[in-house]
């Protein structure tokens, strides 16, 4: 009888999994539509649903303890659903935040067309053309000489100064995440992980280089390495 408790509990779980992500889903693509500069919106929410799944995955605990079974295959059962609300979770933040992000990239890249042309020198109204359109830079007018630091619009600063990203690194590293938890100590498993998020990171930035992707990953494989070799 406790084991088809246990079962049926555990459907139900799966079920208000698939519910709260159906809601999830849309409600923040209409975020992402709506508010593409601020960010706070957005991560209230996902926070909100981050909070949901975790109580999700704590109900399961709970109920085994209440049930006060001993067998490990249905123990199991839970815990494989547990990993599937986990993942289901993180896929679907990792997802919206870089779409959030890609939002940013297509305004920024409007902005940087317009900042490319239509900079003009705030001493003598000469058009200026910045050649470094990513982050602010100084350029001299060719005009009255004076220096002036040209700054790019709020969509491309937020777009290579904030954490857009490293959006797009941890989407790009999805796929290596889900072998990463297996992974354990494994040095390699890790390296694929940084690699594939130094690539996705990198993807839009300027001057971008695989010997980039290769420090980065390197950079943040620091403390693993490190970790292991104190046993
Ligand atoms: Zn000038």
């Amino acid at each position: 009888m406790s084991q088809e408790r246990w079962e049926a509990f555990l459907n139900k779980v799966a079920q208000r999994l698939e519910e709260i992500c159906a809601e999830a889903d849309p409600g923040f693509d209409a975020l992402i539509a709506a508010e593409v500069l601020d960010p706070i919106p957005l991560a209230s929410a996902m926070s909100e649903f981050h909070a949901r799944m975790l109580s999700l995955e704590k109900k399961i605990d709970d109920s085994w303890h209440q049930l006060g079974l001993e067998d490990d295959a249905l123990r199991e059962k839970g815990r494989a659903l547990r990993k599937v609300i986990e993942r289901r979770s993180k896929t679907l933040q990792v997802k919206k935040t870089a779409k959030a992000a890609r939002a940013v990239k297509a305004l920024a890249e409007v902005e940087m067309k317009r900042f490319a042309t239509d900079t003009k020198c705030t001493s003598c109204g000469a058009p200026l053309s910045p050649t470094v359109l990513h982050e602010p830079s100084n350029v001299t007018c060719g005009h009255c000489r004076a220096v002036a630091v040209a700054r790019p619009g709020q969509a491309t600063l937020m777009l290579f100064q904030g954490s857009c990203l490293h959006a797009f690194g941890e989407e790009a590293a999805l796929e290596a995440d889900e072998w990463l938890d297996d992974a354990g100590d494994d040095v390699e498993a890790h390296r694929r992980y940084w690699r594939a998020y130094a690539r996705g990171y990198g993807a839009c930035v300027p001057g971008w280089t695989e010997q980039k992707s290769k420090e980065l990953a390197e950079a943040k494989l620091g403390g693993i390495k490190w970790r292991l070799s104190r046993g």
